[in-house]
């Protein structure tokens, strides 16, 4: 029973019970093309063969010991995340607010650890970082907060993109100790900021010996081509985020560090019972294994262009479209006026897509589209805007 469950979600009325690529199938056997993922999550798509052995191997063997012992698998996940994306040192959680909570306290005590008494952390308007309450005070959107006051202290908000209102609210802010940033707002309408933006904040956070922390729990993981979305502006940030994509379904996050803020969190200050446990943590390093194996952070960027010059192409000169943005596979259409109802005309025409920030259609395919499948999504969202827009034949 739907009422059965808490109404956190508005569901849309149908369920699945099988998948394989990035395909989905219903109840009553009718296919979907899976142009979201289960937001950026299944970046390998469903069933995908590596994944599902890891999963079962691990499954015969041991599901879960505790972090009171050391897990192998965990270390071997630690290591190879590291390498890949230039960090020192990984703490492992089960979810993406998780892993902000996890860098909200890893920045916390960086500051108490150095006698910083009032503490304050900078967030973007349109960000979004979860659903805690540290997360959600961190979260840009009024909506989201709204109802769940009192909020935490020790944020400051300056609008995203903006590298001057960011230098201003430095200087205003004593007690700074950190700026939380998505490379690119996902939820937020996958708003990308102007170039040199991110490059610009690692420069604050250099002369201010502040900590970069940027959320890539969307925009990680190879989406954008690379492992790190802010790879592209050759950023390292001293404290990443990742989850989404991480487990391909299975639910693990990942807090990641680098320099001085590896070292910051030790015994006794942040844990997590099922965090990095044998299961979650083989699935992730099959994931690692087969995007690289697989040369799938080149495919994501080949077919990210694919599909954006699809969109361009039919979509580019039609004035009730505001934008077509992105990189790799996060990609965005922002609409002059709100579309959610295109979620559900897409689903007739068996295709799953997001709106997102009320105006703007988000697509976050898997890595292993065929070119085929690349193209039939632009061709069915471009068919899709079109009717709504009134160009288009029925
Ligand atoms: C999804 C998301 C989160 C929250 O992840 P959960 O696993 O839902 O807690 C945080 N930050 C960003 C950028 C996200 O896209």
């Amino acid at each position: 029973m739907l009422d059965s469950l808490m109404r956190t979600y508005a569901r849309l009325p149908v369920s699945f019970e099988r998948g394989e690529g990035p395909y989905l199938w219903d109840t009553e056997g009718n296919r979907y093309l899976d142009a979201l993922g289960g937001i950026a999550v299944c970046a390998l798509g469903h069933a995908h063969p590596a994944v599902t052995e890891a999963i079962r191997n691990q499954a015969g063997r041991l599901l879960h010991c505790s972090n009171l012992y050391r897990v192998p698998v965990q270390e071997s996940l630690g290591e190879r995340l590291s390498e890949l994306t230039g960090n020192d040192a990984v703490f492992f959680c089960n979810s993406g607010a998780e892993a902000n909570e996890a860098a909200i306290k890893l920045a916390r005590l960086h500051a108490s650890q150095r006698g910083i008494g009032d503490p304050a952390i900078m967030v973007m308007e349109g960000a979004f970082h979860g659903r805690t309450m540290a997360t959600l005070t961190a979260t840009g959107s009024r909506k989201a907060r709204a109802g769940f006051e009192p909020l935490l202290p020790g944020f400051v908000r300056v609008p995203f993109g903006d590298l001057n209102a960011a230098r201003r609210a430095a200087s205003n802010t004593p007690g700074l100790i950190a700026v939380m940033v998505e490379p690119i707002q996902g939820e937020g309408g996958i708003v990308t900021p102007p170039a040199g933006y991110l490059k610009g904040l690692r420069e604050l956070c250099d002369e201010r010996d502040l900590l970069l922390i940027c959320d890539e729990i969307q925009s990680g993981m190879g989406r954008t081509g690379q492992w790190l979305a802010a790879s592209h502006e050759g950023v390292s940030a001293d404290v990443t985020t990742l989850a989404k994509a991480l487990g391909n379904g299975v639910p693990i996050g990942a807090c990641l560090a680098r320099g001085a803020a590896a070292d910051v969190l030790q015994p006794g200050t942040h844990g997590s019972t099922f965090g990095g446990n044998p299961l979650a943590s083989s699935a992730a390093l099959a994931v690692l294994e087969t995007i690289e194996s697989e040369g799938l952070l080149n495919r994501a960027s080949s077919l990210g262009q694919r599909i954006e010059q699809g969109l361009r192409d039919r979509l580019g000169e039609q004035p009730a479209v505001e934008a077509i943005r992105g990189s790799g596979l996060m990609i965005g259409i922002e609409l002059r006026e709100p579309c959610g109802v295109l979620v559900e005309r897409a689903l007739e025409r068996g295709l799953l897509i997001n709106v997102t920030a009320e105006r703007v259609i988000r697509l976050l395919p898997p890595y292993i589209l065929t070119d085929e499948q690349a193209d039939e999504i632009a061709d069915t969202v471009s068919a899709l805007v079109l009717e709504f827009c009134g160009t288009g034949s029925k």
